[in-house]
């Protein structure tokens, strides 16, 4: 079906007019076009919709000098103003918020209540993100506990990095991109954010929100382009304080190697076991594990992609999932707003992800539904009797596959969960409490859950992978925290003759 991506007046500025909006980049509050550009094409149809400018470097370099000039601005602003601009941006993007749900479906292929919860989420994340920046206060800490210290005090404050830079994923463009933006700003940093490449369009035009709203200029700068060939520029460039980066593994230790001397936080890969015992509710499992592994074609970092179930609820499980199957209407999401899962980003994304099907079958896997692909739409797919060594048992999926595993017992389940490079999200299901307990403490992963699968909606709990999955946490404290150094403020009492003098004495 031939769709057509087209924008209120509201957002004219940020795209050239022509057969195709070319979009623009943001630099020093201007929109401003690029000499090349990237043809956007929507997986919902196979069509060019749009044409995506690509940065220069010397554009990217400009960036760069004026977010460094521009950072007085907002350090220079009080904290309660920031929080009220902040607010004032959530408002307007909750106005704009069906356009920019359209938009987003279209260029991404996500279902409405995907494209729609995307926007929520980052709606009240922005809100609590408010109420979290409160919180950041630094500490006093005596001097009086050590011998060398007795007569001096410390304030540990916390002060902004500088220029952050945030490269965010093609699968949470939105959502990714404002988790960086939003605590770069309050805590008083400039921040460059380059989306991603494949879908960039809502959050180009939530982006204008922030212009409009009046963030100082050059405090909030939008690049895009090829990863490849701007990214590393950017990440590389000795201008910027922070990188922080949601993406593939194999590009974050690209850019950890690339960085030099400079934080790094990376949100990585991962491939989240979900381990049924023989004593859990086997219809919530399997509920769950489909939701897990379908919601937004399984094209998520925490989605379920290993389900390891104990032989002697193997069969009642797959029963269940079956049933749960059908929940998920697959097809055309810009026609049908009931469907709840539509194409995976791209034709060569399917591809792949039939590769890793078809690498199970050979070794000894059975397909009970889907297995099949038109263009980007990829069947909801139900995969059994999964090898250990098949590639879509080891390697993340980032498609609507239920794979299951079967294993002996408990033990089994943990080692098996515990053999993967990537350490990111998990789920335990029983109804024994000390199992759960003890299982959960034995898994290694930076997040698990009891009893459902992964979900981390607007984020409040602490998110972060250990192992390949990454370095730091994004939560909503915690990403303000990630944003800032710690700088301790020594004072001297002494001359003033206070302090306490130390006798070192005691019996
Ligand atoms: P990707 O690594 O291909 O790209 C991520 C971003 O990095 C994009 O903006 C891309 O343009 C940019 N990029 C690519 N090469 C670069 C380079 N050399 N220098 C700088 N930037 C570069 O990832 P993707 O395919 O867009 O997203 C899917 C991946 O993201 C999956 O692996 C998924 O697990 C992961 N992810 C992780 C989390 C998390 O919180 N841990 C959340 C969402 C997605």
């Amino acid at each position: 079906m031939g769709y057509k991506l087209e924008l209120s007046e509201f957002f004219s500025e940020i795209y050239e007019k022509g057969e195709f909006p070319k979009f623009k980049v943001l630099i020093n509050g201007k929109w401003v076009s690029t000499k090349d550009s990237v043809d956007l094409i929507s997986p919902v149809n196979g069509e060019k919709i749009a044409e995506i400018g690509s940065v220069s470097k010397e554009q990217a370099q400009e960036a760069i000098d004026v977010a460094r000039k521009s950072q007085n601005s907002i350090r220079d602003m009080a904290g309660i103003d920031r929080i009220e601009m902040i607010n004032k941006i959530r408002e307007e993007i909750s106005v704009h918020k069906e356009e920019i749900i359209k938009a987003l479906m279209l260029e991404s292929g996500k279902a409405y209540s995907s494209a729609s919860g995307e926007i929520n989420a980052l709606i009240e994340r922005m809100r609590l993100s408010m109420e979290d920046f409160r919180k950041i206060m630094g500490e006093y800490l005596p001097g009086d506990w050590a011998s060398d210290t007795t007569q001096k005090f410390a304030l540990v404050i916390r002060e902004p990095m500088g220029v952050v830079l945030g490269i965010s994923p093609f699968n949470y463009p939105v959502f990714t991109s404002i988790s960086k933006a939003v605590p770069a700003l309050l805590a008083a940093n400039s921040v460059i954010i380059k989306p991603p490449s494949a879908d960039p369009i809502a959050f180009l035009m939530v982006s204008e929100i922030f212009r409009k709203v009046g963030v100082p200029n050059g405090v909030f700068q939008v690049l895009t382009g090829a990863g490849s060939e701007i990214g590393d520029f950017l990440v590389s460039n000795p201008g910027i304080n922070m990188v922080s980066f949601t993406g593939s593994t194999a590009v974050g230790k690209h850019i950890s190697s690339i960085a030099g001397l400079k934080k790094v936080h990376l949100e990585l890969g991962g491939k989240a076991p979900a381990i049924i015992l023989e004593d859990a509710d086997i219809d919530l499992a399997a509920r769950e594990c489909v939701k897990g592994s379908l919601e937004l074609a399984g094209q998520r970092c925490d989605a379920v992609s290993r389900i390891l179930v104990v032989e002697k609820v193997k069969d009642a499980f797959i029963d269940a999932v079956k049933r749960h199957l059908s929940d998920y209407k697959f097809g055309d999401p810009v026609a049908d707003k009931e469907v709840k899962m539509g194409p995976v980003i791209s034709e060569s994304a399917a591809k792949r992800i039939d590769d890793m099907v078809r690498d199970a079958v050979k070794r000894g896997a059975k397909i009970l539904a889907g297995g099949k692909f038109n263009k980007a739409y990829y069947e909801p797919t139900i995969l059994a009797d999964v090898p250990r060594d098949a590639i879509i048992a080891r390697e993340e999926t980032f498609g609507p596959v239920v794979t299951i595993i079967n294993v002996k017992d408990e033990n089994d389940a943990i080692n098996v969960a515990n053999d993967s490079e990537y350490g990111l999200d998990s789920a335990v299901f029983t109804n024994n409490f000390y199992r759960a307990w003890s299982v959960m403490k034995r898994i290694q992963a930076g997040n698990v859950t009891l009893n459902a699968a992964p979900s981390h909606g607007t984020a409040f709990f602490p998110f972060g992978g250990i192992k390949s999955s990454g370095e730091g946490k994004e939560g909503i404290a915690y990403s303000i925290e990630e944003m800032t150094a710690v700088k301790t403020m020594i004072f001297n009492l002494s001359p003033g003759g206070l302090g306490k003098v130390y006798t070192g004495k005691f019996k």
